[in-house]
């Protein structure tokens, strides 16, 4: 009998996961099925750059996963069944029509990732712009290409995709009147190196920025913000924060008040020990007892974190536990410019950060090794193991049987 695992989303860390599994454990002892609602990755890292009218690369599933053993589902997952396991999947049939299907699972990595957070501000659903998906960076993408010169694009939320999403636009788009709107202060995580640099880069594209403003309603051509302003805005960007799927939230699983499933080190499910859970959709605790931020920074290695911990608990190995930590925010301000902040284990900045063209370069090659690093999920060539025993009955952390 074959140990059934079952990946939930293909993107960073769920496609990175199915494809380290697969190289970790004996092809007779396995069968891994990766399900995501789309054919294709999609380098959410870069939807800032498709929203401003840049194309990106196509990365079909069938080709990276081409010859690796990994089995692809594509479909939308409509439901978790976790004291069944089973998944529901919306796949569409030889018609093309979507119908259910159940899967059955031994061992569950749910990786569905993030969306958008209008966090309930009124008007944000029906009249804002969202880049956390690739049907809201090409929604924006037209919209912005409709726009004439001197239309307003107000971008809502400074974090990195917000201070991302507008010097891409601004960029792209001299001819526009961007602005930020930022609750507090404007880049005040950063460096005075790094903050700096920021405020420069702003200023040499014509941003307005406001500080201290929240906005509270958004309408078809403005915002208003909490103290009865109002500014124009043609286009409202929304870029505070990710908000995970419901699904999770819908079963028994041990979730936060957010719906991110609650995991040990290990990435595995404080409440049920046959699921994992990676990126964006997990919290689990980083350096200095911090929840990990939602980010491919500490997404990636906690994907690693959980084949890792899975193959060894099947293979009855010592469980690894690498501990994830940060080394660097990496932000691109356009295609010329960027800023990386080095940062402590815990993602708190140091004194020093790279910038200008060679901070651009750098978070270039951040990218391109994030989608190289999603189909060669090991660099080094590592020896398949057996599988020896079923993970469900482990106590947290704890090896499982002995090598075969
Ligand atoms: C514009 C932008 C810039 C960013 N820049 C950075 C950066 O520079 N550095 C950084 O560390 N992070 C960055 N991030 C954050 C980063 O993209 C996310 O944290 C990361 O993608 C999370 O990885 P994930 O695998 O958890 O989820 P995702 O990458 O979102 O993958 C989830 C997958 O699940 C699939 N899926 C979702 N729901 C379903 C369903 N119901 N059925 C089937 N499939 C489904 C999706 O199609 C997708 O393939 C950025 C995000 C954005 C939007």
């Amino acid at each position: 009998m074959q140990h059934r695992i079952v990946v939930l989303g293909a993107g960073y860390t769920g496609a990175t996961a199915a494809g380290r599994l697969a190289k970790r454990l004996h092809r007779e002892d396995v069968a891994i099925t990766l399900v995501n609602a789309e054919p294709d990755f999609v380098e959410r890292v870069r939807m800032h750059q498709l929203a401003a009218g840049q194309d990106l690369t196509p990365r079909p599933f069938g080709e990276m996963f081409e010859g690796t053993g990994v089995a692809l589902k594509q479909g939308k997952v409509a439901a978790v069944d976790v004291d069944r396991r089973t998944v529901t999947v919306a796949a569409p049939d030889a018609t093309g029509e979507a119908k259910d299907e159940e899967l059955g699972y031994d061992t569950l990595v749910y990786a569905l990732g993030s969306g958008w957070n209008d966090q309930g501000v009124p008007g944000t659903a029906e009249h804002a712009y969202e880049i956390a998906s690739r049907p809201g960076a090409l929604r924006l993408r037209e919209r912005l290409a409709g726009l004439t010169a001197g239309e307003s694009v107000v971008v809502v939320g400074a974090g990195l995709t917000g201070i991302e999403a507008s010097t891409e636009i601004a960029e792209a788009r001299p001819d526009l009147d961007v602005a930020l709107a930022v609750r507090g202060g404007f880049g005040d995580w950063l460096s005075p190196k790094g903050s700096g640099h920021l405020r420069k880069t702003f200023d040499r594209l014509g941003i307005t920025v406001h500080e201290h403003t929240a906005v509270t309603a958004v309408g078809a051509d403005r915002v208003t913000t909490a103290d009865g302003t109002v500014l124009p805005a043609a286009v409202t960007v929304w870029t505070t924060g990710f908000a995970v799927h419901p699904i999770a939230q819908a079963t028994t699983l041990e979730v936060s008040g957010t719906g991110r499933i609650v995991v040990d080190r290990t990435m595995r499910s404080v409440s049920h020990p046959d699921v994992y859970a990676v990126g964006d959709a997990a919290l689990a605790m980083g350096p200095g007892d911090k929840p990990l931020r939602m980010s491919c920074a500490s997404g990636v290695p906690s994907a690693w974190q959980a084949a890792d911990a899975i193959a060894a608990r099947l293979t009855g190995r010592k469980v690894p536990n690498v501990p994830v930590r940060y080394f660097n925010q990496c932000i691109s301000l356009g295609r010329k410019d960027g800023l990386i902040q080095y940062v402590t284990a815990d993602d708190r900045a140091k004194p020093a950060a790279l910038t200008g063209r060679l901070a651009a370069l750098y978070k270039e090659i951040i990218c391109k090794g994030a989608a190289w690093g999603v189909a060669h999920p090991t660099v080094v060539p590592v020896r398949r193991r057996r599988v020896v025993q079923e993970t469900a009955v482990a106590p947290e952390g704890a090896p499982v049987g002995t090598a075969a």
